[in-house]
């Protein structure tokens, strides 16, 4: 049976009252999005509490629609069903058993009716249809049985406007619908974390803008390409991702020509997390957001992170900062990032990186050395902000 009719299941903890509504509306923003990009014709709509996927016409496959779908944060799960008019109770038994067999066929399998009646001028309360419906489908359809407390099939009915009903529930990625909760501004490198660390704020409903620095020509258009590429695999979750991509080689040089070379890492990164600000708040961004995780390289001990830290006066999300490597791999996997990350391009980080870098950095050391570059690098500062380059990145899934 191909469903035409598709019930969004989205967890309803903390969204009452008026936060309801922006928390349903950006759910059905992003699911208009996310069917855009597949065959066919969908109606989304809202019937008090509950949000609808009706396809208009037969020009799509079912399995593209759960794809789609499963690139949207909000929703729990996605209940494929059968709407149909009140044609009174006779008819509405026949298509249950109908509905019965079709998806279940020969199986032997315990079974539970769930009634809920929306509409209360409807002859039979849900007492009364979870009773009746239940031994119609005993009678009719051979080798099943009912268990209430553990059914194999829990058989949803509600009465509406229309009857909706449903029992298979397709699980969807959950978290919030991006757009309830702001925007922050992911530091986007090539690697592995940082495509991961955006999916996982994204997921909690922020809207991503994202931050590259590229050191051309030591890091070469293709390296630059690749995080233009990871920002369109975010963006199908995420939503569109404006990518700013800041020329960085200037302040990287001068860096390594004032101060000493243990020390680069660090000191760029304060750079960085400076110019990342600078841009958040440019464009209206609450946060920062990086792949860091605790202890994974040398600039991410907890000394380096403290001094690192110690430049942003806006909060800096770090969502993998517990992970081990090996879980932030799956989940790149699983988001369909991993295989663009480890492309073998360069990272600027990695270029000037020195053969033995402070592991412990102390922030009045580091801020001696950074007098060193006073008057050389406010132009080169303005001038790296002068010339950012935005680029709109668009799933292309
Ligand atoms: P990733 O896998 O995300 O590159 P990493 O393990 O290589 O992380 P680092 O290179 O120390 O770790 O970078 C730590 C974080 O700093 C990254 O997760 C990212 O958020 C940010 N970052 C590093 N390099 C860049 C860059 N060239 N442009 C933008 N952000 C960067
Ligand atoms: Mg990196």
């Amino acid at each position: 049976m191909k469903f035409h009719a598709f019930l969004i299941k989205y967890a309803e903890i903390g969204i009452k009252g008026k936060n309801r509504y922006l928390f349903e509306d950006a759910l059905m923003k992003q699911i208009r999005r996310a069917l855009r990009r597949i065959d066919g014709s969908f109606t989304v709509c809202k019937e008090d509490g509950r949000i609808y996927v009706m396809a208009d016409n037969d020009d799509f496959d079912e399995e593209d629609v759960y794809e789609a779908l499963q690139h949207v944060f909000g929703i729990q799960g996605i209940c494929p069903m059968l709407q149909v008019e009140d044609e009174g109770w006779d008819k509405l038994c026949e298509t249950v058993v109908s509905y019965m067999k079709e998806t279940y066929g020969q199986e032997q399998y315990s079974f539970k009716v769930q009634a809920r009646r929306a509409r209360k001028n409807y002859p039979l309360n849900s007492n009364e249809i979870c009773r009746n419906m239940g031994e119609v489908i005993l009678n009719q359809i051979p080798g099943v049985h009912v268990d209430v407390h553990n059914p194999d099939v829990m058989l949803h009915i509600e009465i509406r406007q229309k009857i909706n009903i449903y029992s298979k529930t397709v699980k969807g990625p959950g978290g919030m619908p991006v757009g309830t909760n702001g925007k922050a501004m992911l530091l986007l490198s090539g690697g592995i974390d940082s495509p991961v660390a955006g999916y996982m704020i994204a997921k909690r409903g922020v809207v991503i803008d994202a931050v590259y620095f590229h050191a051309p020509p030591y890091t070469s258009e293709r390296a630059k390409q690749k995080v233009i590429d990871l920002a369109k695999e975010v963006a199908a979750y995420a939503g569109p991702v404006n990518l700013h991509i800041v020329n960085f080689t200037d302040i990287q040089l001068a860096i390594y020509e004032k101060c000493p070379h243990d020390e680069l890492t660090i000191i760029m990164r304060r750079y960085m997390m400076k110019i990342a600000q600078d841009l958040a708040v440019k464009t209206g961004c609450l946060g920062l957001i990086t792949g860091e995780s605790i202890g994974q390289v040398a600039s991410q001990t907890m000394q380096s992170m403290a001094v690192t830290n110690e430049v942003c006066e806006m909060p800096v999300y770090r969502p993998l900062v517990g992970f081990d490597k090996q879980d932030i791999v799956e989940i790149s996997q699983q988001i369909g990032t991993f295989e663009t990350s480890i492309l073998p391009y360069e990272d600027c980080c990695t270029i000037f990186v020195a053969k033995h870098p402070v592991t412990k950095p102390n922030l009045n050391i580091i801020k001696r050395s950074e007098r060193n570059l006073e008057g050389v690098i406010e132009p080169l500062y303005e001038a790296a902000m002068n010339t950012v380059e935005t680029v709109w990145c668009e799933s292309e899934r």
